[in-house]
C-alpha cells in the first residue's frame, strides 16, 4: 500500500473513544519528513447518526476552538448514541498563528472545497474532510465567526437544498438549535466552501457566525455552545442538559448579494449605527474619512436596503473593496422551503 500525504491511526468504525491526529505531511528544508499533527477525536457508541463538529477552519475564529476543546475534555463516550467526529483546530497552522489563512501556503480552508484540490497543505486537509470524513457523516457543523476583520451578531446558519423532506429536515435542525437569529441560504453553495463539499456528499451543512473581531465574548460562546448541544439532542446523539432547554425568540432570516456593502475608497470607516440595528435602505451606515488628507470631505456610506445589521467591519482602516458589513432580512418560511 502506498503512503498517504495525510494519514491517521484513528479507526473511524471502532466503538469507544479515540484521541488522535490527522497527520499532514509537510516537507520543508528543516524537516524533510515532517508532519503537521491536526487533533481529531472520535466518540462512537452504538448505532445513531454521525455528526462532524469542526472549528478552526479559520484560525482567527475562536469560539468553536474553545468549545470543542472543552467538549473533548469533558464528553464521556458512554453518554452518546451514534458517532461524533471532533476537529477543534481543523486548519492547525492557521489556528496556531491566529490567522484566517494558513501561514504554510496562504490557504483559506473554507475556500478549498472546489471540484479540484490543488497540491497544497490546506487543500489536502479539505480533501480529507470532503473525501474521507464527510462520506461517513449525516450532519456537518462548522463553527465560524467574523474573524479579525468582521464582527457578527451571533447567529446559526444552514444551506437549504434537496427534496421536500430534506429541506424540511434541515430547517427543523436549524430551528431546533434556536439561536436568536437563524440564517438560511436557499440552494447549494456555488463557491468552494465546506457547505459545497457537504452538498456533494448529501450531508446536511449547519454552521454559525458567532461573533468575531479577533476576540471571544461570553455572549457569542453561549449562543454557539447552546446551538451544538441542542443540535446533538435533536439528532439523538446526546441528551439535552436542563441549562440548554429554555427556548428564546428566534428569527428566520436570509441575505441577497445586494445586502452586502463595500468601501469604494480608502480611509477610516466611522459607523453611524450599532451592530444589530434595524436600518432603512438609503439611511447612513457611516462615513469614510481620510485622516491623511483631512480637508477632504467625508464620504457617506448608505445602507443598500432595509434590514438588520448583522455583520460589520471590525477594523477601522478600510481599503477600496473591503466589505463594510451586510444585512439580513426576514425570510418567508414558504420561500425557504420552496424547491431549491
Ligand atoms: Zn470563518
Amino acid at each position: 500500500m502506498s503512503l498517504s500525504p495525510l494519514w491517521t491511526d484513528i479507526d473511524w468504525n471502532r466503538d469507544g473513544r479515540q484521541d488522535g491526529f490527522l497527520n499532514l505531511e509537510h516537507s520543508v528544508h528543516r524537516s524533510a519528513y515532517g508532519i503537521v499533527p491536526i487533533p481529531a477525536t472520535l466518540l462512537k457508541n452504538g448505532t445513531g447518526p454521525t455528526l462532524l463538529l469542526m472549528a478552526g477552519s479559520h484560525g482567527d475564529e475562536y469560539e468553536g476552538q474553545a468549545i470543542l476543546t472543552r467538549l473533548v475534555q469533558t464528553l464521556d463516550v458512554g453518554r452518546i448514541s451514534g458517532r461524533l467526529i471532533v476537529l477543534p483546530a481543523a486548519n492547525l497552522p492557521a489556528a496556531m498563528a491566529g490567522t484566517r489563512v494558513s501561514p504554510l501556503d496562504e490557504g483559506n480552508l473554507n475556500r478549498c472545497f472546489g471540484d479540484v484540490y490543488p497540491d497544497s497543505p490546506t487543500a489536502r486537509i479539505a480533501q480529507f474532510i470532503a473525501e474521507t470524513l464527510l462520506p461517513m457523516c449525516d450532519v456537518f457543523f462548522d463553527f465560524h465567526c467574523g474573524g479579525t476583520s468582521l464582527n457578527y451578531l451571533p447567529c446559526t446558519y444552514a444551506d437549504i437544498w434537496g427534496d421536500d423532506e430534506r429541506r424540511r429536515g434541515i430547517l427543523e435542525a436549524l430551528e431546533f438549535m434556536n439561536a436568536p437569529i437563524s440564517w438560511v441560504q436557499h440552494g447549494a453553495p456555488q463557491g468552494p466552501v465546506a457547505g459545497r463539499a457537504a452538498y456533494r456528499n448529501d450531508v446536511t451543512y449547519l454552521s454559525g457566525e458567532f461573533g468575531g473581531g479577533g476576540a471571544i465574548t461570553r455572549d457569542a460562546l453561549r449562543v454557539a455552545e447552546r446551538s451544538i448541544h441542542r443540535l446533538m439532542a435533536h439528532l439523538g446523539i446526546l441528551q439535552l442538559a436542563p441549562e440548554w432547554e429554555p427556548r428564546v425568540e428566534s428569527r428566520l432570516m436570509w441575505a441577497r448579494q445586494k445586502h452586502y456593502f463595500y468601501a469604494d475608497r480608502d480611509g477610516v470607516f466611522e459607523p453611524a449605527a450599532e451592530l444589530g440595528a434595524e436600518v432603512a435602505g438609503g439611511e447612513r451606515a457611516g462615513i469614510i474619512l481620510t485622516p491623511e488628507t483631512p480637508l477632504q470631505p467625508a464620504h457617506p456610506v448608505l445602507f443598500p436596503d432595509s434590514g438588520k445589521w448583522i455583520c460589520t467591519r471590525a477594523i477601522g482602516r478600510v481599503r477600496r473593496g473591503d466589505c463594510l458589513g451586510h444585512l439580513l432580512v426576514d425570510a418567508p418560511r414558504n420561500e425557504v422551503l420552496s424547491d431549491a
